[in-house]
């Protein structure tokens, strides 16, 4: 097979020759430099080491902290100008050269710039020197800079912990500094805490001592150079689940009674740890990495150096409660934010508008990771039909190259979107597979090596694989991070017997977007005579390429669906891989349904191609490729939403999820395979979403028992289970939710049954959701807010409710919020709706309240609600034309 793929390679090899003279339009980023590097502070006062002490008080949430910054001062100066926002200095001062103290007579702080200037009275002289800096500020409820969180024991006590949170650019917030990334410095902090907590920081501790009043002084070892955003410190009453790995001690820390399961994601470290140590080629640096599990406070996971924090929801694995797809999930982070600790931490994107380095990096290394460790997930077949998603939204003219110029702080906090993670990921898979996972290991190596403690650009990553592969890496991988979106490869068939490739651009919103073009990346079996065959060929920019291939072959022309792109085979292309997609691997199933389903989308094949399809593929049993049809037809599903047609497509639906879902039963076979668990747990909550009458009766008939005795149910069961009956909820049942909501002290388990409550349909009682929003009970669990108001727009398909009662009482439900979900939280509601009056009001009400910077976003909610209004409009009458003839076939069946 491989001699084969060289043969096609040299078969082209004209045509690449030709592009590498006419393409020349994407101009790679250079290399790093710290002085190019972009940024706010001026690069002549440059930190090396900060001595920092933070001392929080968890009665008056307000921290006292003073720092000792050794700085390199590199041309004369008056003024040095650092990150400040919300603190109070009290005293700075400066050393001079002589030994002396030289107090600076001038601090003013902007607080618009987020800087604190301080002006001298005489030119401070290049050197090094010492600076001094007292202040003190608040600790928030909101998970920016020093936060805290407060939770209950298991004996429902109240309690306080501390965490913080820095990245993108809230170091600033706990100490003046230099908060961007470039400005690489050691940190060796110190805290002062009540007896009984434990804290933790990126470094082991030092030294601790006891102090009067029921406190304790703990001073952590200095860290290695490294970013500002990578800061952490926790504070609060943890248990450790400890481990080992690699010659590295490893924890995972809980608060009270929860140590056990971190289990789950201890025995995941001591896997991937000495995987990544291999991979990399370079060992873990630090002597100790803690993974610190936090009661609510943020979304996600943070990669801090040595201390990693999580939402304790996605790390901690309970085996009565959290289920198949919550260890996957737990795998798959744990992988991602320790593959950080490689790419982001030891190596750094010299600025934000590389942060795709760090986090598509990230993500396809947890992939892999995980498909390495547990081949039977099928991770990748997965991670295609997410990718599907990300084809999508990069679509919309509206969207953005992986790689986008990043200005001010609210630029750097909206770049952790799709694009640079899903995006990112897709692209480097993509690349792997063209390199070969030999040769793209052996530049990731040479990378590793060459910025270790330092930072990057993508330059440095293309240089790096360039180098490994001999092949010009820059050239051919540029184009797709620096320009927006991604083409459809066009197969036509050539008369008497071949094929002419060529590409555009794909867009949903436009017919003619501005034309661009990409190297790609082309890999594709076909049926040959004499047996199948593979190859792969480069794509060239806007030159055609011919592949053999006789006619009525079937033609994959993405196999194993790691391109980026989609593909468009002429009918008689398309024809003979239509008639034999069983025949394809679930990855290239995954393929041909999302091209499918997206050309149909775009009006460049009829509908009725894509359902015949997926009605093609109903005895297909495999999750991933389950979850890719489904959820083009659950998307059909929300247009047809208020429209004449519904009834009769969800029937249809039930008529194909039904028999899939009766090969499986409500139980699990002894001995069977997790992907069967998967399957069972998503069939029930399709089909009890699309009303199917058995499903709802034997869910209400086992949260019956649940209600009596929680072991009852399975934990693959409990997430659907709980989910019907909260979609169908009566009052009496709501009420049942609602007090094992607000009885557990478990901060999971509350969160599952509001989101189970946010489901129902039932106005009245999305009222009653709407309403616990505001309750004390749920302001120490801001993130849980805005998850609710959504549950109800979305999940419960009550969007006018949702939306009218958030504007009503926007200033209480924001109080707690971070800066991302002040903007973008009554924006993100609009994207439930799919009709053009509530795109022109989105677009009014943005205009009117909020900040420029939110404009991309926006223009990518109102252009999505404008595409679907336009899609169910043009679609909907094929559909349900479709399914007057098919739906009765499917229940004849
Ligand atoms: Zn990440």
């Amino acid at each position: 097979m491989k001699a084969k793929i060289v043969l096609e390679k040299a078969r082209i090899v004209g045509a690449l020759g030709l592009l590498l003279c006419t393409f020349g339009t994407a101009h790679a980023q250079a290399k790093f430099s710290f002085a190019t590097t972009p940024g706010q502070l001026p690069k002549t006062v440059v930190p090396t080491s900060y001595k920092l002490s933070v001392w929080p008080n968890p009665k008056t949430l307000a921290f006292i902290g003073t720092e000792l910054v050794s700085i390199n001062v590199t041309a004369p100066t008056k003024t040095i100008t650092l990150n400040e926002l919300g603190l109070v200095v009290t005293h700075a001062s400066l050393d001079d050269d002589k030994g002396g103290v030289q107090i600076v007579p001038m601090v003013k702080a902007d607080d618009k710039a987020q800087t604190l200037t301080l002006t001298f009275s005489k030119t401070v002289t290049p050197g090094k020197h010492r600076l001094v800096i007292n202040y003190s500020g608040k600790v928030g409820l909101q998970s920016q800079g020093l936060f805290a969180v407060k939770y209950l024991t298991p004996a429902g006590k109240p309690k306080l912990m501390f965490g913080t949170q820095m990245e993108p650019t809230d170091a600033r917030r706990m100490f003046p500094c230099w908060d961007e990334p470039a400005f690489k410095a050691t940190y060796q902090l110190r805290t002062i805490v009540p007896q009984s907590f434990m804290a933790v920081s990126n470094t082991p501790i030092k030294r601790e001592d006891s102090l009067h009043n029921g406190l304790k002084q703990v001073i952590f070892a200095p860290t290695p150079p490294m970013a500002s955003y990578l800061v952490v410190l926790c504070a609060g009453e943890f248990e450790a689940y400890t481990g080992q790995a690699a010659g590295v001690k490893l924890r995972v820390l809980t608060t009270e009674g929860k140590k056990a399961q971190g289990a789950y994601a201890m025995s995941v470290m001591e896997k991937i740890l000495p995987y990544y140590n291999q991979y990399f080629g370079v060992k873990y640096p630090l002597p100790k990495l803690d993974l610190i599990a936090i009661p609510g406070g943020f979304q996600g996971a943070m990669e801090n150096w040595g201390g990693i924090t999580y939402n304790e929801n996605i790390i901690l694995f309970d085996p009565k409660t959290s289920s198949e797809a919550a260890k996957r999930t737990i795998f798959n982070v744990v992988s991602h934010e320790t593959a950080h600790q490689w790419s982001g931490d030891l190596v750094t994107m010299a600025w934000w508008d590389n942060l795709w380095l760090n986090e598509g990096f990230a993500s396809w290394m947890a992939d892999k990771a995980s498909d390495h460790f547990n081949p039977e997930w099928h991770v990748l077949d997965h991670a295609v039909a997410q990718k599907d998603d990300i084809l999508e939204s990069d679509s919309y003219t509206t969207t953005h190259p992986i790689q986008q110029a990043v200005g001010d702080p609210a630029q750097a906090a909206a770049a952790f979107d799709e694009i640079t993670y899903q995006k990112g990921e897709a692209v480097i898979r993509m690349f792997e597979d063209y390199l070969g996972e030999g040769t793209f290991q052996a530049g990731i190596q040479r990378y590793m090596r060459a910025r270790k403690y330092s930072s990057s650009t993508t330059a440095d990553l293309w240089d790096a694989l360039g180098q490994a592969s001999g092949k010009p890496m820059a050239l051919i991988a540029a184009g797709w991070t620096e320009q927006p979106g991604f083409p459809v490869v066009l197969a036509h068939a050539v008369p008497g017997g071949g094929v002419l490739l060529t590409q555009e651009r794909f867009a949903i919103d436009t017919p003619s977007p501005k034309p661009e073009f990409w190297q790609v990346p082309v890999t594709f079996t076909h049926q040959a005579v004499g047996g199948p065959t593979s190859g792969g060929l480069l794509l060239p920019g806007d030159k055609p390429a011919t592949l053999a291939a006789q006619p009525g072959e079937a033609l994959d022309l993405n196999a194993g669906n790691r391109g980026f792109y989609r593909v468009q085979h002429a009918p008689a292309l398309f024809a003979p891989l239509a008639a034999q997609v069983e025949t394809l691997t679930p990855s290239s199933r995954i393929g041909l349904l999302g091209d499918t389903w997206a050309l149909a989308k775009v009006g460049r094949v009829p509908v009725a191609s894509f359902l015949d399809l997926a009605d093609h593929t109903r005895n297909d049993t495999d999750p991933a490729v389950n979850s890719q049809t489904f959820g083009s037809l659950y998307e059909i599903n929300g247009l047809e939403r208020g429209q004449p047609g519904r009834a009769a497509f969800q029937a249809y639906l039930r008529g194909v999820q039904a028999p899939r879902f009766a090969t499986l039963g409500w139980d699990a076979e002894p001995g069977e395979g997790s992907g069967n668990a998967v399957l069972r747990s998503t069939l029930i909550g399709e089909l009890g979403a699309l009303g199917d009458p058995a499903v709802i009766a034997e869910a209400r008939r086992r949260f019956a028992a649940y209600v009596k005795d929680q072991s009852t149910l399975p934990a693959n069961l409990i997430g659907p289970t709980l989910g019907i009956v909260g979609r169908y909820a009566d009052q009496p049942t709501y009420n049942q939710l609602l007090t094992l909501a607000q009885a557990t002290p478990d901060y999971r388990q509350k969160v599952r049954f509001y989101g189970a409550l946010s489901g129902a349909q039932n106005p009245t009682l999305a009222q009653q959701t709407l309403n616990l929003t505001l309750s004390p009970q749920l302001a120490t669990i801001p993130q849980a807010v805005i998850q609710l108001v959504a549950g109800v727009a979305f999940g419960g398909e009550q969007p006018d409710l949702a939306l009218s009662f958030f504007r009503q009482h926007q200033a209480a439900l924001l109080a707690n919020q971070d800066a991302l979900s002040r903007v973008f939280a009554i924006p993100a509601l609009y994207g439930a709706f799919s009709d053009n009056a509530h795109a022109d009001e989105l677009a009014a009400y943005a205009k009117a309240n909020l900040p420029p910077d939110a404009a991309p976003q926006i223009a990518k909610t109102v252009s999505r609600i404008r595409a679907a209004a336009a899609l169910k409009t043009r679609i909907l009458p094929d559909v349900d034309r479709w399914v007057a003839v098919h739906g009765k076939t499917a229940s004849a069946r």
